[in-house]
């Protein structure tokens, strides 16, 4: 059996994978067992955000390894301590509870929601008010909270206590803060999955005001936009607002499985033993990786990630079959006159891999891309939007 027939017979049929058969690879440049190269422009879902089998990463991930895998949570070490201090120093925030996943960070997100309402507002029954199009995961009660009817269908009865509010429309938003009893508002500062939108600034700061004035948490869903992806070390840092939690994943581990559950001063108390907790959470290796990934990420870094973005923009924005690129940093949608399912299995054809979200191209290339390699890629994407 080839890989593809192994795979397709026993792999669960959840992904339409492409027709392309992955062996190895390094920074951005990813090799299918048939020696064909291609330029990594989707990093894995934003996950490799130093490319492939970068060295750095994976020394610090490889002396982990060989010093001790796992340990459980009974146990205090050093990555996980070090990397929870990291985030709180980079970001202001308190405390930090380790999860295995974006869904999972969410997850936790939601339980200190829960807790908030009843320990601190006293009410029996809160809701949590997420927007529609946005995008927070694949399990029942993360689904719940993703507003896109399509993902809710097949899988009722989902979790109940979410509202999805209109984006960009603050007075609906406080509507809905006066109707019902609402603990947390959770929003991606750029929608990925929904099409890399980004919410418009008045909006953001003013989810802010609402939640501050209201004592209602603001929660941040940096899944996606967090770990240097769009400039800053996380997304809502270019809104000048203070979160009371923050969860990512993705970029973190640099790719291994880690997500991260971020409190501020009203979130950090709600959690006491027992009330949560996860078998691998703060795994040693994973937090190794993480920990090195964001040592990295100092503001010399993030003006480069800056400037590969503007390179982006400028070779994208005028050019013929591309309507509009949105988006920020290295987390980029393209609006192509083709469909964009199209562009991407043409691109691929040529050696270029991208993604989808919605109706447009997304891009999320590594952090670190060479100028070189980015600018490759570009002229294959400009020359496959063009046939329009
Ligand atoms: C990918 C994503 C998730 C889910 O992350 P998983 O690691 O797949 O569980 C949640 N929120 C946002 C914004 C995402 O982009």
């Amino acid at each position: 059996m080839t890989l593809t027939q192994l795979d397709q017979q026993y792999v669960a049929n959840t992904y339409k994978r492409f027709d392309v058969e992955l062996s190895h690879g390094k920074g951005s440049e990813i090799f299918s067992f048939d020696g064909k190269r291609y330029i990594d422009m989707g990093s894995g879902i934003g996950v490799t955000c130093f490319g492939i089998a970068d060295d750095k990463w994976q020394e610090a991930v490889i002396s982990q390894l060989g010093a001790l895998q796992h340990t459980s949570n009974l146990y205090y070490t050093s990555p996980c301590a070090r990397l929870a201090q990291l985030l709180c120093q980079r970001t202001g925030m308190k405390k930090v509870f380790f999860a295995n996943s974006g869904a999972e960070a969410n997850e936790c997100a939601i339980k200190l929601a829960r807790k908030y309402a009843s320990d601190v507002k006293n009410l029996s029954e809160a809701y949590i008010i997420t927007l529609k199009n946005s995008f927070h995961g694949r399990t029942l009660t993360t689904l719940a909270a993703t507003g896109q009817d399509h993902f809710h269908k097949l899988f009722q009865p989902l979790t109940p206590g979410f509202i999805h509010a209109e984006a960009n429309d603050i007075e609906g938003v406080k509507k809905l803060c006066r109707e019902y009893p609402v603990a947390a508002i959770l929003f991606e500062c750029i929608q990925g999955e929904g099409g890399v939108i980004e919410l418009n600034e008045e909006f953001v700061k003013g989810l802010d005001e609402l939640c501050k004035k209201n004592d209602i948490l603001l929660m941040v869903d940096e899944v996606q936009t967090g770990n240097g992806r769009t400039g800053k070390l996380y997304a809502y840092q270019n809104f000048g607002i203070t979160p009371d939690v923050v969860t990512t994943a993705k970029g973190l581990g640099g790719g291994l499985p880690i997500g991260a559950c971020i409190m501020g001063e009203k979130a950090e108390k709600l959690l006491s033993y027992g009330d949560h907790g996860s078998t691998y959470g703060g795994n040693p290796v994973c937090c190794a990786g993480a920990l090195s990934v964001l040592e990295r990420m100092d503001d010399e870094f993030l003006d480069k990630v800056k400037a590969k973005s503007e390179l982006i923009f400028k070779r994208l924005s005028s050019s013929k079959g591309i309507r509009s690129v949105s988006g920020r940093g290295l987390m980029l949608g393209i609006e192509t006159c083709r469909p964009a399912g199209d562009v991407v299995k043409e691109c691929a054809e040529k050696g270029v891999l991208c993604l989808t979200a919605k109706t447009k191209v997304r891009l999320l290339p590594a952090l670190n891309i060479p100028d070189e390699i980015l600018n490759e890629a570009l002229d294959v994407i400009v020359s496959v939007c063009a046939k329009c």
